[in-house]
């Protein structure tokens, strides 16, 4: 490498650390859970997508566990060479089931899932209308595609509908409308039943990105279209296995046949990248089975929830409203996100602070979230925590 352009990133890391933007990984190493183990101490972990706490699950590892001595540990080799194994259509069947489609297509994460969606459903004769809080898988997935954009203020449907008149006025031909169904660093619910009320009124195709609701909202779990009772409605669901189900790694795709067939032509994360490893659509058909029967876990996930929400605002720390177990702690810079982070992590409790770039400047925040295994005493833990490293930074009284 160049001095010049080694120079070149160390400046840019120095200007990140001046900002109080970077970021520090904390290694566990212990399985994760409601409890881990991180250099050397056992903390509350009060970060993880880990909702239903099925990732130390003894049913999903005996089921990774056997899948892995069966059928060995990879496969070596993209789907349509010769990767596909029988537990992956097992596992797209139980998906498109699970979730009310004709189909699902498997990628190796929902941020390839996102960004190769886009690409072959659409051209440069259509139009994406997008809202402004997507996820950046969205995002990125949205830029790799010819369609024209048009993007609205995050859950704003006067915005979407004046979006929507936009792309027709322009003379698109096929119009998508793509959301979050849970905006990931919000915890706020998308719109839907708007959304595609507009949809249909302009004509347009709904895709809905379901990674922070699948299995643990709505009805069985089967996410946030299920829960405003318009699945039938939403036509492209994309989703993870790395959070509700299991956590392991994992995207998909569920959506009518056609959408399907395509992607499975066409999808370039899906056409150039490795399949996944049996032993993980194993144990995701058992987190879907669990998931499914679960109303016992999302009964406690959703108490934990309100319990969680209703002990900090006690306390008067600045919340954002709702009622997902995505819990935001509000703390303006990012410096002060990071300060209540580190003294959290002193008390005993594994938080992360979110700032630029993952929020906008000024937003910075301590996400909080809630897992079905947590217990009352875990919770009374962690309040006892934040309001004495909110006491310390003179955030609350
Ligand atoms: C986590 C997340 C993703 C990415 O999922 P991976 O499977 O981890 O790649 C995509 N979209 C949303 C809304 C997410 O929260």
């Amino acid at each position: 490498m160049t001095p010049e352009f080694t120079r070149h990133l160390e400046e840019m890391l120095a200007e990140i650390a001046a900002q109080g933007l970077m970021k520090r990984e904390r290694p566990i190493a212990s399985p994760q859970g409601v409890h881990v183990t991180v250099e050397g101490r056992e903390l509350l972990n009060l970060c993880a997508n880990n909702y239903l706490g099925l990732a130390d699950d003894p049913r999903l590892i005996r089921a990774a566990a056997e899948a892995m001595e069966r059928f060995g540990y990879g496969m070596a080799s993209v789907r349509f060479i010769c990767g596909t194994h029988e537990l992956h259509l097992a596992l797209e069947r139980r998906i498109a089931e699970y979730l009310g489609k004709d189909d699902a297509i498997l990628f190796a994460a929902c941020f390839d899932a996102n960004g190769g969606l886009f690409e072959p459903l659409l051209g440069a004769q259509d139009a994406i209308v997008s809202d402004s809080l997507n996820h950046a898988s969205i995002i990125d997935g949205i830029r790799l595609c010819k369609a024209q954009r048009h993007r609205y203020p995050n859950g704003d449907m006067d915005g979407l509908e004046a979006a929507l008149r936009a792309a027709r006025e322009s003379g698109a031909r096929h119009v998508m409308i793509a959301t979050d169904g849970v905006f990931s660093m919000d915890g706020f619910f998308a719109p839907l039943p708007e959304i595609c009320e507009l949809a249909e009124k302009y004509g347009a195709q709904v895709m809905v990105d379901d990674c922070h609701a699948t299995g643990f909202i709505g009805p069985q779990g089967r996410g946030s279209p299920h829960r405003a009772a318009v699945d039938g409605k939403v036509d492209i669901l994309t989703g993870t296995l790395g959070k509700a189900l299991g956590g392991a790694i994992g995207g998909y795709v569920a959506g009518p046949q056609a959408v399907i067939e395509v992607l499975r032509q066409r999808a370039r994360p899906y056409l150039f990248s490795n399949a996944l490893p049996p032993a993980v659509c194993a144990a995701s058909i058992v987190a879907i089975d669990i998931a499914e029967a679960g109303d016992d876990l999302r009964e406690r996930l959703a108490d934990n929830a309100r319990y969680w929400r209703d002990g900090l605002a006690a306390l008067g720390f600045e919340l954002l409203p709702g009622e997902h177990p995505i819990v935001p702690v509000m703390l303006g810079e990012a410096k002060a996100a990071q300060e209540m982070a580190a003294r959290l992590y002193d008390l005993g409790v594994y938080v992360s602070g979110f700032f630029y770039p993952v929020v906008p400047k000024g937003l910075a925040r301590i996400r909080t979230q809630m897992n079905a295994r947590l217990t009352r005493d875990d919770l009374d833990r962690g309040l006892e925590a934040f309001a004495a490293a909110g006491r310390a930074m003179g955030i609350v009284s």
